[in-house]
């Protein structure tokens, strides 16, 4: 398809599409960072909106494809260090929906998984604010897939549990480690690098093997993805040698050995599904 069959494509798509109103707010889910993993109504709704209120989580990638003419409010949150206070992003959506803006709050992976989501969501109903939500591809579902790993498989993993691996400054991570060291499925720690330690050793103290495969992937689905198979008891180890940064998830379970087989070479290239300058170069996209 040439661009501008392409460009057609998504001018037909618009226009089928419900408009977006001014004064309204769309929470919106940009996926783990490949542009090519935004939703249609996702790509629709930043390419309309006036203003966008955006995590450090949304790839660069992705911010090239909003409107050119919208407000760009950056509100993210690095590890431990707070850019915007939540109630003041939250203030902020209301804001500027009064002022009769079209909103789009974008935050990495899906909008209502660890994202606050639901939080931005509550205050704009107690604030009479008009709101809709899209929902976006996690950052679990993404990273897993480009690095050739199942989350579940009949084999290995009859479910996948989401966990965070981080609380509230000083509490303590309060999880039932007894369920989650059960065998046969999968489990995903969002936000986990910190508290590395207390997951290796609960998760052991409950029974899991030292040797069950763990996979960390920063920054994954991006020209940045950093995937490394380790073991638990090899974990911490792993995460300090190979200098790991936020964000990264951590997946622990059997599925992980299965990375390799399944492993996805032209997949890192696939992040210029949308052309722009700071994709990936010509020369790493599959032919
Ligand atoms: N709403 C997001 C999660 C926000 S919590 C989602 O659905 O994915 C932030 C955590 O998500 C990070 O600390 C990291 O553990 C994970 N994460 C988000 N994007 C990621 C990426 N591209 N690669 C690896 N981990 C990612």
């Amino acid at each position: 398809m040439t661009i501008s069959q392409r460009k057609k494509c998504l001018v037909e798509f618009r226009l089928a599409e419900q408009p977006f109103r001014a004064g309204e707010v769309a929470i919106v889910g940009a996926g783990p960072g490949d542009p090519g993993l935004l939703t249609l109504r996702a790509l629709m709704l930043i390419q309309q909106a006036d203003a966008i209120v955006y995590d450090r989580l949304v790839s660069p990638q992705i911010m090239e494809l909003v409107n050119p003419r919208a407000e760009r409010i950056h509100v993210g949150k690095a590890s431990g260090c707070h850019y915007v206070a939540q109630e003041d992003t939250n203030e902020l959506l209301v804001q500027l929906a009064v002022k009769q803006r079209r909103v789009v709050r974008l935050k990495g992976g899906d909008p209502y998984i660890f994202g606050r989501g639901g939080e931005e969501a509550e205050f704009l109903v107690d604030n009479d604010i008009d709101f809709l939500v899209v929902p976006g591809i996690t950052s679990a579902a993404g990273c897993a897939s480009y690095c050739g790993i199942p989350l579940t498989h009949r084999d290995y993993a009859q479910s996948v549990t989401f966990v965070t691996g981080h609380r509230k400054a000083d509490h303590a991570l309060d999880l039932n480690w007894k369920v989650l060291a059960a065998p046969n499925q999968t489990r995903v720690f969002y936000m986990g690098l910190h508290n590395a330690p207390t997951i290796v050793r609960e998760l052991t103290a409950n029974g899991l093997s030292g040797d069950c495969p763990v996979a960390l992937v920063e920054r994954g689905t991006t020209p940045q993805q950093h995937m490394t198979v380790t073991t638990l008891k090899n974990l911490e180890e792993t995460i300090r040698m190979e200098g790991f940064q936020p964000p990264t998830l951590i997946i622990v379970g059997e599925v992980v050995q299965l990375a390799e087989k399944l492993a996805q070479p032209a997949q890192a290239g696939w992040n210029s599904a949308l052309i722009g300058p700071a994709s990936a170069t010509a020369a790493q996209r599959p032919a």
